[in-house]
């Protein structure tokens, strides 16, 4: 029990307490204003965790006033024919070309996030290698646990590097002792807490005494980001080795609503109709899907064109360059990986971690540098951080 905490929890709930009669207009007015206003005001401090906050969707308010439902597969017709299908089918093709996938050789949908859409690719995997076991690093996401978890496959957790980063021969090793049965990877590109990106040649050479080989990319955050570094021409469906990749659509690019894009190559999945009620074939792991997402992510990725991404990347690619060189100066032994915008950095006092939203994991703390973190905001950042140790 902790009083103080759940004191607070009892006065959030009775503010928004959901009572037998209407609320007054006004007073939902006013507690939505204010929950906003709330949330933007933190915007300013939102350092550690992964979501772009750079985005206006405001323009598209009409869309909250339509039910838009995409079942099933996104090339799909479906009888209720109420879909943003197409525009979903251009966001698919757009981020397939993205990851060296030609449009016609992916399959892709818009998941509710990330967790999801390493599922869906670890469940591909699951069937194309029956034998095989899942091989992830310490730093893989916990998400990887839970789709092994649900799939009851068994799962290996392979030794990280110091920075993160898979180490291929603590795989090399247990592929070893596998030999015949294939394996299944998750490569991460980005990890959770310190952005380090796998080596996917290294592991795919360190996986082959197992047999056939299924990578799966969890590129959660670096999916985006990638793209735009020297890893651009070689990530991805590049290699043949790469059957699923799964991208978080609210972090590096930013959306009001969580999604996720779930690719893997074609011919991994089977089109055939699945209940004759919704009239459309369904690889998906769900029935209905969030046409909303599939609208916002549509809009976001028109406006700004591969060029805008690119720029994006860039700049958070910049800035995260920047936040490495700021951090080191204020003495907090940063470390970041080159197509990375995770920086990792001593963990400061808990009041400065909470003011900052950073995440932290033992005595280390990252701040993730997307395109609404301002070089001011790593500066204010590092000025609280000496600021304390001062106290
Ligand atoms: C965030 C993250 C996930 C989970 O994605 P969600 O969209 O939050 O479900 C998976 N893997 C990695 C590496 C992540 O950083």
């Amino acid at each position: 029990m902790n009083p103080p905490l759940s004191a607070t929890a009892e006065t959030v709930f009775d503010e928004y307490a959901i009572g037998a009669r209407p609320r007054p207009a006004a007073e939902i007015g006013e507690l939505t204003e204010s929950f906003i206003a709330g949330m933007l005001a933190e915007k300013p401090r939102f350092l550690g965790f992964p979501a772009n906050m750079d985005f206006r969707f405001s323009e598209l308010a009409g869309v909250l006033d339509i039910f838009v439902n995409n079942p099933g597969d996104p090339r799909s017709a479906d009888k209720a024919g109420i879909s943003s299908k197409p525009m979903e089918c251009a966001v698919v093709d757009a981020v397939a070309r993205l990851a060296n996938g030609a449009p016609d050789e992916t399959y892709g949908y818009i998941a509710a996030a990330g967790s999801e859409a390493n599922l869906f690719g670890l469940d591909r995997g699951c069937t194309a290698l029956p034998a095989a076991r899942i091989y992830c690093s310490s730093a893989a996401h916990y998400s990887i646990r839970k789709a092994a978890r649900l799939m009851r496959r068994e799962l290996v957790v392979v030794d990280a590097d110091p920075t993160g980063r898979m180490d291929p021969a603590a795989l090399a090793a247990t592929c070893r002792r596998d030999a015949g049965r294939g394996a299944i990877v998750v490569a991460t590109l980005s990890t959770t807490m310190t952005g380090a990106v796998d080596d996917v040649d290294a592991i795919i050479a360190a996986a082959s005494p197992a047999g056939e080989v299924y990578v799966h990319l969890d590129a959660a955050l670096g999916g985006l980001i990638v793209p735009f570094t020297e890893y651009g021409p070689t990530w991805g469906f590049a290699r043949p080795e790469v059957g699923s990749i799964a991208i978080s659509m609210h972090k590096a690019l930013g959306t009001p609503v969580v999604c996720a894009l779930a690719l893997c190559r074609a011919g991994l999945v089977h089109t055939a109709v699945e209940g004759d009620y919704v009239g459309a074939t369904d690889a998906t792991l769900g029935c209905s899907r969030s046409g909303l997402a599939a609208v916002l992510l549509w809009y976001a990725l028109a406006g700004k064109g591969l060029s805008g991404l690119e720029a994006d990347a860039h700049t958070a690619l910049a800035t995260a360059a920047y936040a490495e060189r700021a951090l080191a100066a204020a003495g907090t032994h940063p470390l970041r990986h080159p197509a990375s915008v995770t920086v990792v950095f001593d963990r400061p006092a808990d009041a400065v971690c909470r003011r900052y939203h950073l995440a932290t994991e033992g005595d280390r703390a990252h701040v993730i540098t997307l395109p609404h973190v301002r070089e001011a905001m790593i500066d204010e950042l590092c000025l609280a951080i000496t600021e304390q140790r001062g106290m």
